[in-house]
Parts: C-alpha cells; structure tokens; sequence
C-alpha cells in the first residue's frame, strides 16, 4: 500500500525491529528450506481485526534488506487495507526470495503452505506478483489458510473485475467531491495501464460517457483496446501533464513523485495500483496544496480482498458486490474528513482505519 518507499540510506542498522517499516509488527517469521531452497519471510502487522490476510509475491530481490523492508511495508498496508473496508481481518503479506519463472517448483510452493500451515491460521495467504492460482492451489494441498484457489475447489475466482469496480466507485466519489457531480459522462480520463483492473475499469467509465484515453508499454493491446473501446491511445511516459480531468494510475507503483507532481493537470486520482504516493506525507501534502483530490489507493482498490473475504465468511456475489459500492460512500467520507481537518485523504483514510483498529481492541481488552 501506501507506506513510504525507503531508500537504503535509511534502513537501520538493527535488522529488524529497528527497521523504519517495522512498525510494530507482532510477528515476522523466516523460512529456510535446504532441499527446496525455499528463503521466505512472513510478515504480521496486526490481528486485532482477525487474521492476517495477504498475498505471498516472489521476487528476485536485490537483497535481503529489500524483501525484508518489502514485506513490512506490505504487511502494514494490507492492515489499513481491510480496516477501512469494514472486514474482520488483519495485515499479512509474504515474501519468497527468487525468480517465479526459473525457481517456483511445485515442491517449493509446498514447502512454503507448509510454514503458512504451521501458524495455525494466524497468517492466511493469497496470491500476488509472481503467483498463479494454481500456486495457490498447490499450497491448498497442505494447509486450508489460503485463499484465491480455483473455483473448482471452492476458490471465489479472479479477482480484478471487482477491484476495478472498487476503483470505479472510488473514482465516482472523488469526482463528487471535486466536481459536484458522480456522473463521469463527458470526463476526459486517462488510464495508465490497461491490464486485468485497467480494461475493465476503462469499460466501466466508457460506458457511462467519460472520454477515455488509454497508456500502456504493451503496444498491442493499447491496439486491441482503442478498438474495443472507442478509447484514444497515448504512447510513452511523457503522460501526467496531459490535460485530463481524472487520471487513473492502473500500472505501476510511485507514479505520484517529485518529478511528476509538478506537471499533473488532473483534478482527480484514483486508480488501482499500490503505493502511488512515492512518499505518503510529501506527497499527499502537495497534492492536497495543488487542490487535486487523491482517492488513497488502498482504499479504492481494496475490490480484490473483498472477493476473497468471500471464501473465508462464504458469502456470494451480491454481497460482494454490496460491500464493493461502499467504496463510494467510505471514499466520500474520507474526502469530507480530509476537508473538515485540514488532513491529507491519505492520513483521514489510516485516521479512520486505525480508529476501527483501536475501538475492537478496546472491546477486546474490556
Ligand atoms: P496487470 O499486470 O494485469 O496490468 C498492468 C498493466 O500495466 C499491463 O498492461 C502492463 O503492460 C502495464 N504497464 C506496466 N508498466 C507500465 C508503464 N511503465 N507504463 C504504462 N503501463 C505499464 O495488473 P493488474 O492486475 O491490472 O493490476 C494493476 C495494478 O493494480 C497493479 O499495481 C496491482 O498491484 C494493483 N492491484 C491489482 C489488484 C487486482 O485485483 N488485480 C488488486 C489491488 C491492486
């Protein structure tokens, strides 16, 4: 989510505790395993709302200080994440050090449910970058606290159709806010990333009449969708200071940085990706200064953990679908929040999730 990146000249010296994305976790845990290789990490931030829910990605970090800071900053986010959705869970995330295309083995991944399945539920994972849901699915062979499975073994199916219709709400509210108005009918909205959520969030804005234009590095599907959707294509990565009135970051992380700030013409973010703020405070504080109104990431793309809450509470679609539209109503509120205390949306979006946090614990302690 939203955490700030951090640069290497700012990790401590103490390994972990110490580490500035620490952030009072309760748990980390390090898996080793020789005849696998399998090198993990799983980070819990906080189970006070339930258990920690989120995804394992594997990535060919550059160090271990990288995929210990990654996993701190992730597991800390999917906190946030599912407290200001409303959902009885907490913040994991896990981390398994190597290249999914070259090292992910059946075996390995097997390994991997195993050491999830040895937290007795504490953690429960889920797919991310370098996953498959038949990864998952493997990793279900010996542990039942994972979600994002098949749907022929129970499973509640891809997830990015609902999460680009959470970042369609959130978009709505935003453009409420900003423009007095939900309707997008007559907006000019850049999508950057036309991927699983940016196809279908680009079809959701076309078909209430927003002017699409659509940014992607894939050449061939900007191609494929231009002509699917009547959308007009920009090429490159000169985009932000295009003259739009909503842009939708939908590919990549930090796209919100110094260099770029200065440049949007935007009067509305919303869009899917994670951490879009390359530096949460600065960044939310000069888009706040600038008058452009930012729907927090975390928030308005929380679709995907609400389809796979689904399969740990057993609920089907039309609550999924219920609990998605509130993004609207949550977004609006934030924006009301942010308005009234002078407050970057970003930190009225934690205020509020942290408070939820609190009053459980609360209750807890009575
Ligand atoms: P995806 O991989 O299907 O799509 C990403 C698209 O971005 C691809 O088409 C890719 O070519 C394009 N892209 C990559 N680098 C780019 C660049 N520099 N400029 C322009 N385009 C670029 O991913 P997705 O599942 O659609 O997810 C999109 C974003 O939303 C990601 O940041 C992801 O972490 C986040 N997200 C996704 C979900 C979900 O349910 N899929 C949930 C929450 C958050």
């Amino acid at each position: 989510m939203t955490a700030n990146i951090i640069d290497a000249k700012e990790l401590k010296n103490d390994p972990v505790f110490g580490q500035v994305s620490f952030d009072g976790h309760e748990q980390i845990v390090f898996c080793n395993d020789e005849d696998t290789g399998l090198k993990a990490i799983i980070g819990i931030h906080n189970t006070v709302l339930g258990p920690a829910l989120g995804g394992t990605r594997m990535w060919n970090y550059n160090s271990e200080w990288d995929a210990l800071n990654d996993v701190l900053r992730l597991s800390r986010g999917m906190t946030f994440k599912s407290a200001i959705t409303g959902l009885n869970l907490g913040g994991g995330k896990a981390v398994i050090i190597g290249d999914a295309k070259t090292q992910k083995k059946d075996a390995l991944m097997r390994r991997f449910g195993e050491f999830v399945h040895s937290l007795s539920g504490r953690y429960i994972t889920a797919e991310d970058v370098g996953m498959e849901t038949r990864d998952m699915d493997i990793v279900r062979e010996v542990t039942p606290h994972v979600t994002g499975i098949s749907e022929s073994l129970g499973g509640a199916g891809n997830p990015s159709p609902i999460t680009a219709y959470g970042v369609f709400m959130g978009m709505k509210a935003a453009a409420k806010y900003q423009f007095g108005s939900e309707n997008l009918d007559g907006k000019k909205v850049l999508v950057q990333g036309v991927g699983h959520v940016g196809e279908t969030l680009v079809k959701h804005i076309t078909e209430e009449g927003g002017k699409v234009i659509i940014n992607d590095i894939n050449e061939a599907r900007l191609e494929e969708l231009s002509k699917k959707y009547g959308a007009n294509v920009v090429l490159g990565n000169d985009i932000y200071g295009l003259d739009v009135d909503i842009y939708a970051p939908c590919a990549l992380g930090a796209t919100i940085n110094d260099k770029t700030i200065g440049q949007i013409k935007a009067k509305v973010i919303a869009g899917a990706a994670n951490n879009q703020l390359a530096n949460e405070i600065k960044h939310g504080r000069l888009l706040k200064e600038k008058g452009i109104a930012y729907a927090p990431d975390f928030l308005i793309n929380a679709g995907g953990i609400i389809n796979v809450y689904a399969e740990l509470e057993g609920y089907g679609k039309d609550e999924i679908i219920r609990k998605t539209e509130n993004i609207y109503n949550t977004t609006l509120d934030i924006f009301n929040l942010s308005a009234k205390e002078d407050i970057t949306t970003h930190r009225a979006a934690l205020n509020i999730a942290q408070s939820r946090i609190d009053a459980r614990k609360k209750e807890q302690n009575k």
